[in-house]
């Protein structure tokens, strides 16, 4: 069995959705994963935060506004009176619960139930949809059978556990059809697996059910080879390693939400990057096989804080890197990249939350200095190859924009520069320019 998910522009519109439906629609069976109705959850996202400072109004304003457009899709979605009529009402029973919450007490219990209703009513219109066209379709609530832990990873042995008991309760079907992002915590409540977590469900749901392939479908032709919302010319990339696709994804190549690669590496399926506005377009092929030799593409991830801790004698003392790397651990905030020398160490994280505290503690060991506003650049590829001249490549690049911090080495595959936010765009043509032009 194949899995396919489609993100937010590939069923933004009735229009769109009755492409996927043809898309999906080849006799072979799968499983298709749906994203919300682009710009749904950033409209939930903005509902949620006014019903938290109790702007009980605004938050019914785009309350309003939201209902408004989806009753002008089902209009254009459905052909009969009584798929439309069925559209109105499944539109009218969300919306009126999103309504039930403008209450004073919302916590983030509320904002998380508000958050999946997205995916709820995206995947409800399609499944309508293919059944008004008598389509062979099951719809597969997500909330049966996605869950994760008290540690916010995917419980990987109750999905697999619980995603085949769903399937077996509606039997034999062409198209089971379901709910990305959305999930339930350790506490059996509705959560979600981080913005843009669509692209986890499917990798999840393909490595629970052992699928022949997963494929992302989106608005481009496949992972390009630089952050095609930043440098003109980028090209596709035809293949791709899961470890050169995982360092990209968590790197910035927003194409794939960062920890979505591990679960289709670890269960060896394939995974395939497709473009719903040009399928017959190549795309990017994601397998065990590395090609070797070649620099494939630059990414970049914004809002990092470097902090730098010197200590007179840390090379000396060892234990120091202990010390330091427990303190990040107790505040459950993961390191990006690091980088020593006899006097000290810098590191940098992409989560500010516990900031303060972390340079509270780490005073005890030596001088802390935080920069705030850095990015990562970060080139992949095969690049420890000897002689081959990659790094000199990089460098000369981008001899001209301030370097924070290098790192190279950690895998074979990456070599990151910390940089200064403003200089990002430049960095990423230049590097464009000198490595694939
Ligand atoms: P979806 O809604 O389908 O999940 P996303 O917006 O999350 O789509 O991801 C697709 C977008 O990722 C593209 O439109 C593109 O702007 C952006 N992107 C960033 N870096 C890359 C890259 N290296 N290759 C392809 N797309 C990229
Ligand atoms: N709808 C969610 C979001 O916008 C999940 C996704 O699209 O992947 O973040
Ligand atoms: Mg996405």
């Amino acid at each position: 069995m194949r899995v396919l998910k489609f993100g937010g522009t590939s069923v933004g519109s009735a229009q769109r959705m009755k492409e996927v439906a043809d898309l999906v629609d080849d006799g072979i069976q799968k499983i298709v994963v749906l994203s919300a109705m682009s710009g749904t959850t950033n409209s939930l996202v903005e509902i949620a935060s006014h019903l938290y400072q109790k702007n009980h109004d605004a938050a019914n304003e785009i309350i309003s506004s939201l209902e408004e457009k989806y009753e002008k899709e089902v209009t254009q979605l459905f052909k009969s009176e009584e798929y439309i009529t069925k559209g109105k009402e499944l539109i009218k029973s969300h919306f009126e619960f999103i309504k039930s919450f403008t209450i004073d007490m919302f916590t983030v219990f509320e904002e998380k139930a508000i958050l999946a209703q997205g995916e709820l009513i995206s995947t409800a219109l399609f499944h309508y949809y293919l059944q008004e066209n008598g389509k062979d379709s099951a719809l597969m609530p997500a909330l049966d059978y996605m869950r994760i832990d008290k540690k916010n990873e995917p419980d990987a042995d109750y999905i697999k556990e619980n995603i085949e008991k769903v399937i077996s309760e509606q039997g034999e079907k062409n198209i089971y059809i379901t709910q990305g992002y959305i999930c339930r915590n350790a506490f059996g409540e509705i959560d979600n697996l981080q913005r843009g977590g669509s692209d986890y469900s499917a990798s999840l749901i393909g490595a629970a059910i052992n699928a022949d392939e997963i494929q992302i479908w989106t608005d481009i032709d496949g992972m390009h080879n630089n952050d095609p919302r930043y440098v003109e010319k980028t090209q596709s990339i035809s293949e791709l390693s899961f470890d050169e696709a995982a360092e990209l994804a968590y790197f910035g190549a927003k194409i794939l939400h960062p920890t979505s690669v591990l679960p289709a590496k670890l269960a060896n399926i394939p995974v395939r990057l497709l473009n719903t506005m040009e399928p017959k377009a190549e795309g990017t092929l994601i397998s065990s096989k590395q090609r070797k030799e070649r620099m494939a593409a630059v990414a970049a991830k914004d809002g990092i804080t470097a902090i730098k801790i010197k200590s007179g004698r840390m090379l000396l003392a060892y234990g120091f890197l202990r010390k330091v790397f427990e303190i990040f651990e107790s505040y459950k905030t993961p390191i990006d990249m690091i980088t020593t020398s006899e006097v000290g160490v810098s590191v940098t994280i992409d989560d500010n939350t516990h900031l303060n505290e972390i340079v509270n503690d780490l005073n005890k060991y030596g001088t802390v200095d935080v920069d705030h506003d850095k990015v990562i650049v970060c080139v992949v590829g095969d690049l420890i190859a000897d002689n081959k001249g990659y790094a000199n490549a990089i460098f000369d690049a981008v001899k001209d924009i301030p370097i924070r911090m290098i790192s190279y080495g950690g895998s074979n595959y990456n070599l990151s520069l910390l940089i200064n936010a403003e200089d990002k765009k430049q960095a990423l043509n230049l590097l464009s320019d000198k490595l694939f032009n």
